[in-house]
């Protein structure tokens, strides 16, 4: 039986990425997916800011689109529109980057092995089953990359994110500015319902919320594109991280951890940055012979130091976002659009780390108005960060 140093639990963006970066620092890896083909199926609406893209380390294969900015449409109406002016996202086929970031794993020596599904753990060894019938891989250091569900936090008890939000989507055949991005914030009223253009005349459609997921979905469509839907996806998006991301030899990573933003509900960008601390901290472990908590632990104050105030704050702004009224909500967007706004939006507005823009925003004199709406929902604590 081959032993790892590291064994990395779902091919994601995550999972390849920690997966390609413990083989180039000469550990031993090991990378297993429970389905036959990697990416797929697709749960996910494929705009990530230029940044995750790069962190991503992958070719531009994928990329679709490029978007460099946003409309904002609310039922009563109202509008909100910006442009960088110049491209700040791209729009990618996840199945053909997903699979391109594991082959990038494979060209640096990891074993990746298909149709291998995670079905528990025995001391330091994982058991499995799948296209091998039962296996047993031993391991040093575990990597959960597995997901929204995760399996092993679960086989481990580990304590879970506190929300998981429903998402569906769909392609469409639509007109519309292909470098704008449209968001709905009253298609679903906990979250936003959005639709992402990828080429000529094709987009996707789709919301994310906690209830009636099924029935808000067919109303946005029939208001955005009548009936007709392709492709049509559904996934889960976690928020809140879990308490403790390590324990048990075991890092958690990307979605498996909680990590996606709570005002976007993307997890690629954090995903492949918490897989960089992952990895960084299962050489020193290897390296160390030590995996015990003391040292692992440091993985948390990485992560925490990265993006941690981010997911924190953002977590916030979830909360608030559920005190307001579609009425609160239109009233924020005529008050946000002013040219004095809108050029701070072009100039601090960054997809990955809103905390920046959000604050600035609040600060302004402009925006007092806006203070009056938020108040209830506790603006002062997001102030206060
Ligand atoms: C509708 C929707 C739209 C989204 N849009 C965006 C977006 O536009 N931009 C963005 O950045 N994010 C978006 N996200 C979030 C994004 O998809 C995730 O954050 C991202 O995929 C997380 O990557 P990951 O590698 O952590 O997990 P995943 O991509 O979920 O990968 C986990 C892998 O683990 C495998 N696995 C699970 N269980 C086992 C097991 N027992 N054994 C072996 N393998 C297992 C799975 O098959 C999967 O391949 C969206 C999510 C949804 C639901």
């Amino acid at each position: 039986m081959r032993y790892y140093d590291v064994v990395v639990v779902g091919a994601g963006p995550a999972g390849s990425a920690c997966a390609r970066l413990c083989a180039e620092q000469g550990l031993s890896t090991c990378l297993i997916e429970e389905h036959g083909t990697i990416g797929h199926p697709v749960q996910c609406a494929g705009l990530l800011s230029c940044a995750a893209f790069r962190e991503c380390g992958a070719t531009r294969k994928s990329v679709m689109n490029e978007v460099s900015g946003a409309r904002i449409i609310t039922a009563a109406g109202s509008e909100l529109e910006f442009d960088a002016g110049r491209t700040r996202a791209v729009v990618v086929d996840r199945g053909a980057l997903d699979r391109e970031m594991a082959m990038q794993a494979a060209d640096a020596g990891v074993e990746v092995r298909l149709k291998t599904a995670y079905r528990g753990r025995t001391g330091s060894a994982i058991r499995t089953r799948g296209v091998s019938g039962r296996a047993e891989i031993p391991f040093r250091v575990l990597v959960a990359a597995d997901g929204p569900r995760s399996p092993v936090a679960r086989s481990l008890g580990m304590q879970r994110p506190p929300i998981f939000l429903s998402g569906l989507q769909a392609e469409i055949s639509r007109d519309m500015d292909g470098r704008h991005v449209e968001l709905y914030p009253d298609a679903s009223p906990e979250f936003f319902g959005w639709v992402i253009p990828i080429g000529k005349r094709r987009a996707r459609i789709g919301l994310c919320g906690t209830q009636d997921i099924p029935e808000r979905f067919r109303s946005f469509c029939r208001g955005i594109c009548g009936e007709s839907i392709l492709n049509l996806v559904s996934g889960t998006v976690p928020l809140g991280v879990m308490p403790k991301t390590y324990g048990y030899a075991t890092l958690f990573i990307g979605d498996a951890a909680g990590f996606p933003k709570p005002t976007s509900g993307g997890g690629v960008y954090t995903g492949v940055r918490s897989a960089g601390h992952a990895a960084a901290v299962a050489s020193t472990a290897c390296l160390k012979n030590d995996t015990s908590d003391a040292v692992i632990g440091e993985y948390e104050r990485r992560w925490k130091a990265d993006f941690g105030r981010e997911l924190e704050l953002g977590l916030r702004v979830f909360r608030l976002r559920q005190q307001l009224s579609a009425g609160d909500i239109d009233r924020l967007v005529r008050l946000l659009n002013n040219p004095g706004i809108i050029g701070d939006i072009r100039r601090y507005g960054d997809m990955d780390r809103p905390g920046a823009i959000i604050r600035h925003l609040l600060k302004n004199p402009k925006l007092f108005p806006v203070l009056g709406i938020l108040l209830k929902g506790g603006v002062r604590q997001i102030i206060k960060q």
